[in-house]
């Protein structure tokens, strides 16, 4: 049994799979409905003893070939044995516990073997494939809602909301890295999903994208999959100060939009990199003529 900085007092806190039935079948309530149970934790989400408490009887650190994870169980779910890749980081170990976590809890998802699920790297990054029938299709949506149970268990909404609600910022994605014991890539996407500004994030190898998260109707990227960043961006170690770059180098079609960056360069020439749109102000909204009009109408009232 692996241990993780454990808390006993789980078992005691009225944390059982049955209570979490009304929660159905959305990832997101399922994992909400956890937290309700367990109350508050401060630190990291202690992802193993909930698992445990929930009936799973082992997670075991292993080599696996190909995989990131596994859960070996029955249709019916009576228990459950997490596998997890010992040569993976201890963040992304716990999002794979969680993951695991997630199939086992949603009993509506399909084991893709006899014995349970096996689940590979690039299924811990699965994102929702749309209301498709195909196989294939039914495989990518059931790993995206293990993820979407992961991220929604390890780094709750209610505990991100003061991180939130300040202005977009990579320091705070190492914030909730640290706090929440999640990968920077892990915390950036769920920044920029839950902030309520326009965001976008990129995630960088040798100075090329590897791939691009999109949060609240962030507008089409000029830039995708292989490219380099346009202009003098550079993505040297370290966090970077929040810039305005030409929305025109970066954007499809820019619009009367604002356009901030940041780089976070990391170890191995890795790079995040935060883009913030913004929408200008129009020189012709003169803030005096509202507050005028605003005094009037409420005069006559
Ligand atoms: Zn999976």
């Amino acid at each position: 049994m692996v241990t993780d900085g454990g808390d006993d007092s789980l078992a005691a806190s009225g944390l059982h799979r049955m209570e979490l039935d009304e929660a159905g079948a959305n990832p997101e309530r399922i994992a909400a409905a956890i937290h309700n149970a367990i109350g508050d934790c401060p630190g990291p989400v202690p992802v193993q003893d909930i698992a445990r408490t929930l009936d799973i009887f082992d997670i075991r650190e292993q080599n696996l070939h190909g995989l990131e994870g596994a859960l070996v169980t029955s249709p019916e779910r009576p228990d459950g044995l997490i596998l997890v890749n010992r040569r993976s980081s201890r963040p992304r170990r716990r999002f794979t516990i969680a993951h695991e976590l997630g199939h086992f809890l949603m009993v509506h998802h399909v084991m893709v073997e006899a014995t349970g699920f096996r689940c590979r790297n690039r299924d811990m990054g699965a994102a929702s494939p749309g209301p498709k029938t195909s196989s294939e299709d039914r495989h990518l949506r059931q790993e995206a809602e293990a993820n979407r149970f992961a991220i929604e268990l390890l780094a709750p909404r209610p505990r991100l909301r003061p991180l939130l609600n300040r202005l977009p910022d990579l320091a705070r994605v190492l914030e909730i890295s640290k706090t929440f014991a999640i990968s920077k890539e892990a915390a950036a996407r769920r920044y920029v999903e839950l902030h309520h500004a326009s965001l976008a994030v990129l995630f960088l190898h040798r100075g090329k994208v590897v791939y691009l998260h999109k949060g609240n109707d962030f507008p089409w990227l000029a830039i995708g999959k292989g490219q380099t960043l346009p202009g003098h961006a550079e993505t040297r170690p370290g966090l970077s100060d929040i810039y305005d770059a030409d929305p025109t180098d970066w954007l499809d079609r820019a619009g009367p939009l604002g356009l901030q960056v940041q780089v976070l360069g990391q170890e191995g020439d890795r790079a995040i990199v935060l883009l913030h749109a913004d929408t200008l102000a129009d020189p012709d909204d003169d803030p005096e003529i509202d507050d005028t009009f605003d005094r009037f109408t409420q005069g006559r009232r």
